[in-house]
């Protein structure tokens, strides 16, 4: 018999690293220790550029990701500080007009003192492609399906694009996670993902990482990490190699929950519009199907009511808190107009069809039937 490399699921649950020959523990230790001894058999120095449970979570995410290399970093905000601290001044970064909100705010808050450029572009448009041509950017920033609106971009054909003109692109893959979609292998320089959402599950840990296969990249992510003081502490390092080991059987769940869901609140009389990837009626359906495995389990609805009973309706629920974050095992709802994207001047909110009656949903683990008639019985208020 042939030897195959191990599933994804083997490799999450069997990490490659452990620092366990000594003890057989089955399940690693935090290193909580700031300093190492000079000239250990493993090279640790100091924390701020390394310990062992970062070399654990990192050798698990590179499995999950089919990849070379990973950092990990305190969070996602501080994954992406690292990619963008590795820009000069004048560089133009041409970003989706849609990235998550923090992303937004650290290029035009932050960054843009530095002398770092952004142009926003809608990624779905067909022109696009001319404007990289056309812009010729330092690098280019997408996510996919974006936050909260679900529009899917293409990645392959950005990616063949950027290529050509050696353009490093950015995807933020936190929405799907390499479970569902694999930026690297559609071309994009780094895979970035905010370990707090899915990867970790549990709603209990910060963590942030970037992927990739660039040894160039992956260095100047080693730099950040130490230099910045971007790095995750042991602990939160050790609960999201605890929480990635059922990342699948969790995301197989909550994607059916979500699925459900949309089949049945599109046909629900105070529901004006739905967008899931994985519906017939979302504008990319036939893009979705082919780049991700699965729909995901996030779930926007537009209803028919003004801003206040949209917020009313969230703030009823019972299973579904009404909170910021996304990806945990237990379902959360959020009003992006009046939460996420509260900052977001309103003609934008607008522009991007952030509407008042706009409610998102990540969906969690729990029984169908009560997540639906959770939801049901709120839609009832509105009639
Ligand atoms: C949450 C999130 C981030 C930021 O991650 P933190 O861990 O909260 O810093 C970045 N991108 C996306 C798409 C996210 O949902």
């Amino acid at each position: 018999m042939q030897s195959q490399l191990p599933g994804v699921n083997t490799r999450l649950i069997h990490p490659k690293e452990s620092f366990n020959e000594e003890t057989g523990a089955v399940m690693p230790p935090i290193f909580q220790s700031s300093t190492f001894t000079h000239g250990n058999p493993k090279g640790f120095d100091y924390t701020r550029s390394g310990n062992p449970n970062f070399k654990i979570l990192e050798s698990v995410l590179i499995s999950l990701e089919d990849c070379k290399y990973s950092t990990v970093f305190a969070s996602g905000v501080s994954a992406i500080t690292a990619i963008a601290s590795s820009l000069k001044t004048n560089d133009v970064v041409l970003c989706e007009e849609n990235l998550y909100g923090c992303t937004v705010r650290l290029f035009n808050q932050v960054f843009n003192k530095f002398g770092i450029k952004t142009q926003w572009v809608d990624f779905t448009k067909e022109s696009a492609t001319e404007l990289i041509k056309e812009v010729n950017p330092a690098m280019i920033w997408i996510e996919s399906p974006t936050n909260p609106l679900l529009k899917v971009i293409d990645l392959k054909k950005i990616c063949d694009v950027a290529k050509e003109q050696q353009i490093p692109v950015v995807v933020d893959n936190t929405f799907c996670t390499a479970i569902i979609q694999k930026p690297l292998d559609l071309g994009a320089t780094m895979s970035l993902t905010s370990t707090t959402k899915y990867i970790n599950g549990h709603s209990d840990a910060l963590g942030g990482s970037v992927c990739t296969n660039d040894e160039n990249w992956d260095d100047n992510m080693k730099f950040a990490q130490k230099s910045l003081g971007l790095q995750s502490s042991p602990f939160d390092c050790w609960l999201i190699t605890r929480g990635i080991k059922t990342l699948s059987l969790r995301l197989e769940k909550q994607v059916e929950n979500a699925s459900n869901l949309a089949n049945y609140l599109i046909k629900h009389p105070s529901v004006e519009s739905l967008k899931y990837p994985f519906h017939q009626s979302h504008p990319q359906y036939h893009l979705a199907r082919k780049q991700m495995q699965l729909g995901g389990a996030i779930l926007t609805v537009n209803l028919k009511a003004n801003q206040k009973q949209s917020y009313s309706f969230c703030k009823g629920l019972k299973y579904f808190t009404m909170a910021e974050s996304l990806g945990g095992v237990e379902s959360l709802v959020c009003h992006p107009a009046t939460m996420t994207h509260a900052s977001v001047p309103t003609k934008t909110k607008e522009m991007l069809g952030i509407s008042e009656s706009l409610i998102r949903f990540s969906v969690g683990c729990e029984d169908f039937i009560d997540l639906r008639n959770d939801i049901v019985k709120g839609l009832e208020k509105l009639m």
